[in-house]
Order: structure tokens, then C-alpha cells, then sequence
């Protein structure tokens, strides 16, 4: 799908400071464990956190396409770095905008828009993973107007360096999904502690906390979206705006599938075995042929589902769950190939083909697993929603 010119100069600026600034630190970064705070600076003196932040704010006021354009470049080089922009773009800060008041948006979208502030997302906890709406986090009344808020949230990446978290809540007398809504939580607000962080296989420089929240004091400016304990539809609201989380999580898939792919056509054009560059083996080019294949689908239903947001829009659900699908397949399927056209060597740590295989594994979790994302596909075609094909009528619809 074409982009614009504006798009393509936002393409190859990620590029050249992905390429510059990102890749060359990044495996340093995956050693250590720690955030990638260089590359972050020059992310930031680029311009590039304010992407979807409206002008107003500071933003350039640019949507889901753009957001996805910079993610995929980025995390050709880098996903733990990636993972920066993703929260700034379509993480916290979009709700805060599309759903918030003003004292959140004043408090937050300036320093977010600049790289000076990361807002972690609290949703999963011990026993809420996919099912969400069985979370305990839960306010209790405290006066007019303001709450105490206890829980547990065991998966909030990079909540040990963020300034705040997005805590998803049940307001007082909600059960289930009813009454569920959400805060913005400062993480040096009395209550609130960081009590561990996972140790994964992958994304070791933006790795995820475990915050604990005990009698934290919130009042109504804390308030991203109030839960009614009569209603889902809040909880409605919170899962729709996911929608822009999972798209950028397919972007990255997509960008980190696609340096790993280079990287193998590169390997085996140059390596020699038997006389002859592997590259010109059929049994390579086969599995060339499997990778560019699904990770092109990847790429246009991920292109598809971000156009459909259109401006200031979400993508659409059905849309945005296949392009998840399909991008977190892809990247698995690619990143596993690329490390086996480059023989023992995809597998030593000298190159950057592993980090790659154990990043987008864990992407494949965050924003919802390919099992929930296939729940719902499959249970709206089974109802008898249409997918694109022409002459497929929608049956949903009357
Ligand atoms: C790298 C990473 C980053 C993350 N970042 C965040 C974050 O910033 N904030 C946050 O809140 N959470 C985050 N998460 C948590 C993530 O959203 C959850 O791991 C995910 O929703 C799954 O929940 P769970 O781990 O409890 O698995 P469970 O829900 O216990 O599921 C276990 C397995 O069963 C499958 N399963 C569950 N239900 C069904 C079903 N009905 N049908 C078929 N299969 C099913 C799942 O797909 C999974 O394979 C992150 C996770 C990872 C790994």
C-alpha cells in the first residue's frame, strides 16, 4: 500500500536513527538489562515520541499509519527500544488524550510528547490474564470524590522506570466487567511500589514490574475513565482503545521479522557451502518464500486495519485482531528461519538473530495472545460477520 511523501520522510528518519543510534547499543542493552536511555535521547531529539500526540500538546497530531511506519523501523534494529515508543504512541498517553480531562492531559501529554516521561500500563494480574475482567484491583469509596485504590499488577513493562502507571479498576459495587474503569496512577504516590520485575527470555531492556498498590490515595483528576458498577460499557471503552496497542505490537513484529530476514538473505548470499552460495539452494529459497509470503500478509492486513482507524479513529476490532494474528505468526515463523539459514552462528549471541527470535516471542503475549485474538476472530465469522471478501454479505447486519 502507498504511503505519502510525508510518510516516507518518517519512514527513512526512523530508519537512518534506528540504524544510527538504536541498533549499534542495542545488544549492549539486552546484556545489561537497562533501558536504553541513549537511544531513547536521540528518539526524542528527533522528534520521534511525539508522533499520535496532537499538536496541542506538543504532538505532531499523526495517527495509526505513522505510529506503525516508526515502530516497524525501530524495532528492525531494536524491539526492547521500540517498546518506548509504542507506550508514548498507543499505549497510556493515547487514552489519556481520546478519553481523558484536562488536568490528565496537562500533567501528561507534554513530557510524554518530549521523551521525558514513560506511563506504564497496569491490566494483567496474578489471576486476570486473558480473562481481565476477573482482576481484583478495586477502589473503595474515601469521600466525595476520591477513592483508595489496592491491587496487584505483575506485567507492566518498564513500570520500574516509568512516572506513572494506567491502572485498570473496578469502581465500588462493579462485579465482573461491570464497574470496570481506569486511573493514572503516579508511581512516587504514597502506596504504590515496584516489588519485582520479570526476568524473560526476551525484551530485556524493557522488561515488565510487578506493582503493588495498597490504600492508594485517588481523587477525580486521577480519573481516566470512570467504571459504572451498572454497566460493561466502560470496560467496552478500554478494550476497543487495546486496538491501537495491538496494531503497533504487529508493527513491530513485522519490523523485527523483517531486519532478521535481511539478514539472512544477506548470510546466504554471501555464505559458501559445497561451491555455492546457499542462497541459490532451492531448499533456502523455499523457505525465503514462506517467510516474504507471511510476512507480507502480516504487513497488509496490519496496513489495512491502521487505514481503517482513519484520523483520530480506532482500528477497527476484527480488522486489528488479524493483523495481530498474522504479524506475531510471521515474526515467529521468519525469526526462527533467519537463525537457520545462518547455521550455529544465528544461534551465537555475535549476532543479532537471537535477541530478535527471543524478542518478538514476548510480543506475542503482550496486548493479548494469538488465542484471544483467534477467539474472537473466529467467533465473528462463525456469527457471520464478513471478512473482505467481495460478495460476502455481513450477516451481523440485518
Ligand atoms: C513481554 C510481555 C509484556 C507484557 N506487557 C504487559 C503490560 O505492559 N501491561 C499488562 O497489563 N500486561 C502485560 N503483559 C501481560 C499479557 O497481556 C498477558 O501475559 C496475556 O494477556 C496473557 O495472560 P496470562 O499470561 O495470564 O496467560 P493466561 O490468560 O493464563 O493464558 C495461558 C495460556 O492459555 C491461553 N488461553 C487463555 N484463555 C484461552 C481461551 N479462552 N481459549 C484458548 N486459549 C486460551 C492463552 O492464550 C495462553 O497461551 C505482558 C506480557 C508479556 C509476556
Amino acid at each position: 500500500m502507498g504511503e505519502d511523501p510525508d510518510q516516507t520522510a518518517l519512514r527513512e528518519l526512523a530508519r537512518q536513527i534506528g540504524g544510527r543510534e538504536v541498533g549499534p547499543r542495542a545488544g549492549e542493552s539486552d546484556e545489561s538489562g537497562e533501558v536504553p536511555r541513549e537511544a531513547i535521547k536521540a528518539l526524542a531529539t528527533a522528534d520521534l515520541f511525539r508522533v499520535t500526540i496532537g499538536t496541542e500538546w506538543g504532538g505532531l497530531g499523526l495517527g495509526d499509519v505513522e505510529a506503525a511506519i516508526v515502530l516497524e523501523e525501530i524495532a528492525r534494529f531494536d524491539v526492547s527500544t521500540a517498546i518506548c515508543c509504542q507506550l508514548a504512541y498507543n499505549g497510556p498517553s493515547r487514552g489519556i488524550e481520546h478519553l481523558g480531562g484536562q488536568a490528565l492531559k496537562e500533567r501528561y501529554l507534554p513530557t510524554v510528547a518530549s521523551g521525558d516521561c514513560i506511563i506504564s500500563i497496569g491490566i494483567t494480574e496474578p489471576d486476570a490474564g486473558s480473562a481481565v475482567q476477573n482482576m481484583r484491583a478495586a477502589l473503595r469509596a474515601d469521600g466525595p470524590g476520591r477513592w483508595r485504590l489496592n491491587g496487584y499488577k505483575n506485567y507492566s513493562t518498564l513500570g520500574h522506570v516509568a512516572s506513572a502507571v494506567l491502572v485498570w479498576c473496578r469502581w465500588p459495587g462493579g462485579d465482573g466487567a461491570k464497574g470496570i474503569g481506569a486511573v493514572v496512577v503516579p508511581m512516587d504516590r504514597d502506596g504504590v511500589s515496584v516489588t519485582g520485575r520479570h526476568r524473560g527470555m526476551g525484551i530485556h531492556a524493557a522488561t515488565e514490574a510487578e506493582i503493588a498498590l495498597d490504600d492508594v490515595a485517588i481523587t477525580e483528576e486521577d480519573v481516566l475513565l470512570a467504571g459504572d458498577p451498572g454497566s460493561t460499557e466502560s470496560f467496552k471503552t478500554l478494550l476497543a482503545h487495546l486496538n491501537h496497542e495491538r496494531c503497533g505490537n504487529a508493527a513491530m513484529c513485522i519490523g523485527a521479522a523483517q531486519g532478521a530476514m535481511e539478514l539472512a538473505v544477506t548470510y546466504a548470499r554471501d555464505r559458501v557451502v559445497g561451491g555455492r552460495p546457499i542462497a541459490e539452494l532451492q531448499g533456502i529459497q523455499w523457505k525465503f518464500a514462506d517467510m516474504a509470503v507471511a510476512l507480507e500478509g502480516a504487513r497488509l492486513l496490519l496496513g489495512r486495519a491502521v487505514r481503517l482507524a482513519g484520523p483520530g479513529g480506532t482500528p477497527p476490532p476484527l480488522e486489528t485482531a488479524m493483523a495481530k494474528t498474522a504479524a506475531n505468526l510471521a515474526a515467529k515463523l521468519v525469526c526462527d528461519e533467519s537463525m537457520q539459514i545462518h547455521g550455529g552462528y544465528g544461534y551465537s549471541r555475535e549476532y543479532p538473530l537471537e535477541r530478535a527470535y527471543r524478542d518478538i516471542r514476548g510480543l506475542c503475549f503482550g496486548a493479548g495472545t494469538v488465542e484471544a485474538q483467534k477467539n474472537f476472530i473466529g467467533s465473528s465469522v462463525a456469527k457471520g460477520k464478513a471478512t473482505s471478501s467481495p460478495g460476502w454479505r455481513d450477516q451481523t447486519k440485518g
